[in-house]
């Protein structure tokens, strides 16, 4: 894990799991248009993790394997020297393939492309990752929807450890890539924690939280954060997949949660919303029109030192370049709040950061009481 930890860390030496904090989005074209790695690397946002979600889905479906191979890997092919994650293809399953079927050997799917038959099985989805080179790589794991009960949820638990030790078994590079196994178990405690107990059992050097935010209450939501985190050992990365609102970051670090990654900060960009602390501006709006404002005047990210939020406005519905901009700036938001609650960790004053974060967004008190719940959970009062 330290080649991760050292890839990211940033002037951080704190001692407790949560340094190797970090929040990255969605690394592919379709997320982050015109969005270079020298752009990053140049606007500061040096404690990124790239994050590729196309590892199988489309390197395999594209056939683009080879190119990556003759490049070295991913992070030679795209001139990027900090960590990086890929996923297994099995969120894209459920949420994409909507003919896939799922057997014991893998999953078989229609290719999108020719409408040829493909398998996919957890030695493939290693074999590809091995190539493409991450830091972490994730599980092939069987994923329904977070709100299926039913007999089918505890297959699909059972299938995901067996489908773990098949990956582990078939992984070629374990010195210098890590395998990251994911919780699943849907909205049943029981599933959830047998799941987390089992994975523990493996040699791994971080675990994933998965099968959430995909339409569950807000109160079922934190309870399965809680509890698997509280299986998973504190010392090593806890990471919550596809988790990415600022509320529901600052509530997940508090469960014991350090890494998340979500399309949120750059598809809400596209919808020409940017992020601050108190919510989102919605730079449609006619109100900004004379605005002369930064989008928020404390950021130091290139798209708040260089244009107002009227010039934004102006460009938001017609160039295209406006997405990019505020997708810039989204990204440089979700970094700092990474940052400033590791800080607040370090100087041992989270409680007191995570007390003032909440009044800043429900300036009236009106806190959810999803949000009072989970933080009492962990002995935290908002005042
Ligand atoms: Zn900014």
């Amino acid at each position: 894990m330290s080649d991760i930890e050292s890839k990211n860390r940033e002037n951080d030496s704190c001692s407790s799991s949560r340094r190797y904090s970090c929040v990255y989005a969605s690394w592919h074209a379709r997320y982050f248009k015109r969005f270079i790695t020298t752009t990053v690397r140049t606007t500061g946002l040096s404690d990124y993790t790239g994050k590729h979600v196309s590892s199988w889905y489309e390197t395999f479906a594209f056939k683009g394997l080879s190119v990556l191979q003759k490049a070295g890997g991913l992070h030679k092919f795209m001139n990027w020297k900090r960590a990086l994650l890929t996923d297994s293809g099995g969120f894209q399953m459920v949420s994409l393939l909507e003919l896939a079927e799922i057997t014991e050997e893998g999953v078989k799917f229609k290719s999108p492309y020719n409408g040829s038959d493909c398998m996919m099985t957890p030695e493939h989805s290693i074999q590809i990752q091995n190539i493409i080179g991450a830091d972490i790589v994730m599980q092939l794991d069987d994923v329904v929807k977070t709100t299926l009960t039913g007999p089918r949820v505890e297959e699909a638990m059972h299938r995901t450890i067996r489908w773990l030790d098949r990956c582990i078994k078939a992984h070629q590079r374990p010195n210098e890539q890590n395998v990251f196994p994911i919780v699943q178990g849907g909205l049943n405690p029981e599933l959830r924690s047998e799941c987390a107990n089992q994975l523990i059992k493996r040699e791994v050097n971080g675990y994933a939280v998965g099968g959430l935010s995909g339409g569950e209450s807000k109160d079922e939501f934190w309870r399965m954060v809680h509890l698997s985190a509280n299986i998973l050992p504190k010392g090593k990365p806890r990471y919550l997949m596809g988790v990415g609102f600022a509320v529901d970051i600052v509530v997940c670090c508090a469960l014991g949660i350090d890494m998340f990654d979500c399309v949120f900060p750059t598809r809400t960009a596209r919808f020409g919303c940017a992020l601050v602390r108190t919510g989102q501006l919605n730079l449609k709006q006619v109100r900004y029109r004379k605005d002369t404002r930064p989008i928020d005047e404390s950021c130091d990210c290139s798209t708040c030192k260089a244009y107002t939020r009227a010039y934004l406005h102006h460009i938001v519905t017609a160039e295209t370049v406006a997405c990019h901009l505020l997708s810039l700036h989204n990204v440089a938001f979700q970094m700092k709040l990474m940052r400033d609650i590791r800080r607040s960790i370090k100087d041992q004053r989270f409680p007191e950061f995570v007390q003032q974060f909440m009044l800043d967004v429900y300036p009236d008190k009106n806190y959810p009481s999803w949000i009072i719940n989970s933080l009492e959970a962990v002995n935290i009062t908002l005042k």
